[in-house]
């Protein structure tokens, strides 16, 4: 029996279309974008394209685009690179209790390094509030880095409210969209923010791929050092296929994001409706704005001691507390914050759906979960 996947807000797989567009960047066109010659032009003009593309889908310059290897290097790019460009403006920094751990391991290394750092609690629903942004705001700070969604319960923040808050304090804004670009519109303009990053692999693009958009006119600087290519931000050879990959996918993003979000959202709908029925089960951020794919539950009166693993059996692939750090023992830091006791954090269970999600697999989910 083939395992049903729900897993897609820790990986999606590479749409087809997106792997055909690739495969000549690989084979024929090979050049590295900086050589002078045919091969390389070749390779350079692919990049151009791409980036038009992406542009587009970000609704910014071609030159304020910068390819990365992950949403880790983006983050980290942006929050230390700013941190360090700016230093002289001052040395606070704000993120959320609830971010990723490259935003949020990037902010204890500089702490280390002699930076403050505030960490803004959240609300039981996973929100953080703007009246407690303002509060914490200053004239020292340089940067302010909230995600756009959440990769554990699927929160959507307000980003345009608190952008334009931090903007009016002097701040720059960064947000981390990893979890959002399937569903959400990224465009910059309207969310208002200075920095914005992308990846790859959770948008049915290739791994090893990422964006870091950076407004004109922000002060950054780079965390590599090397042959100066990306305008020395980012230095290292182009990810040609990679970058033209990642174009694609942004392209079947937006030409499908209302109707992927519908199709998705009422699928996500029927599933919460069916494991609601179990039981002591509880719904974590249910009142909250959520991506349509996301559903994080809790199976209060489970007995079992891991239930990933249970369900991986039963040929179902999901997540507990965070994809990211699932493998180790630590209790996810976001479910915590969102309230839940260390119990119910071990039986904690994130479901994603995604593009290849049916309503068979959703009822046959329900129905395993039902017994576990
Ligand atoms: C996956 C993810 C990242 C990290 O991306 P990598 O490509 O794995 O480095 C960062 N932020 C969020 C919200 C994510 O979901």
């Amino acid at each position: 029996m083939k395992s049903i996947y729900a897993d897609y807000a820790a990986s999606t797989p590479t749409d087809p279309r997106v792997v055909e567009v690739m495969e000549p960047y690989m084979t024929d066109f090979f050049g590295n974008p900086s050589s002078i010659h045919s091969f390389g032009r070749e390779a350079d003009v692919a990049v151009g394209e791409a980036t038009e593309i992406i542009s587009r889908f970000l609704g910014c310059k071609k030159e304020e685009v910068f390819y990365t290897s992950c949403g880790t290097e983006s983050n980290n790019l942006a929050v230390i690179g700013v941190a360090k460009a700016n230093k002289d403006k001052g040395r606070h920094i704000i993120t959320t209790a609830i971010e990723h751990p490259s935003i949020m391991n990037a902010c204890k290394a500089l702490e280390k390094d002699g930076w403050e750092v505030t960490y803004l609690p959240v609300t039981k629903e996973g929100l953080v509030e703007v009246e407690s942004l303002e509060k914490v705001l200053k004239k020292e700070t340089v940067l302010v880095s909230i995600h756009l969604a959440n990769s554990e319960v699927g929160v959507i923040q307000n980003i345009a409210k608190l952008a334009r808050i931090s903007n009016k304090h002097g701040a720059l804004f960064h947000t981390d969209a990893c979890q959002a670009a399937a569903y959400l519109n990224l465009n910059v303009k309207t969310l208002g923010v200075d920095l914005l990053t992308l990846n790859g692999s959770k948008m049915y693009g290739p791994k090893g791929i990422a964006v870091l958009y950076v407004r004109e006119g922000v002060n950054i600087f780079p965390i590599f050092y090397g042959g100066s290519q990306q305008k020395s931000l980012r230095s290292g050879t182009e990810n040609v296929p990679g970058i033209v990959g990642l174009a694609k996918a942004c392209e079947i993003a937006s030409d499908n994001q209302e109707k992927e979000s519908q199709r998705i959202g009422q699928l996500r709908n029927q599933l919460e409706k069916e494991l609601s029925k179990i039981p002591g089960l509880s719904v974590n951020c249910a009142g909250a704005v959520r991506l349509p794919n996301h559903l994080s539950v809790t199976f209060n009166e489970s007995k079992e001691s891991n239930l990933v693993e249970v369900l991986d059996n039963k040929g179902i692939a999901v997540s507990s507390g965070s994809a990211c750090s699932s493998k180790s023992i630590v209790d996810s830091h976001v479910l915590q914050r969102i309230g839940l006791s260390g119990d119910q954090i071990h039986k904690t269970i994130r479901f994603s759906l995604g593009r290849q999600t049916t309503s068979e697999q959703v009822k046959k989910i329900a129905q395993v979960a039902r017994v576990i």
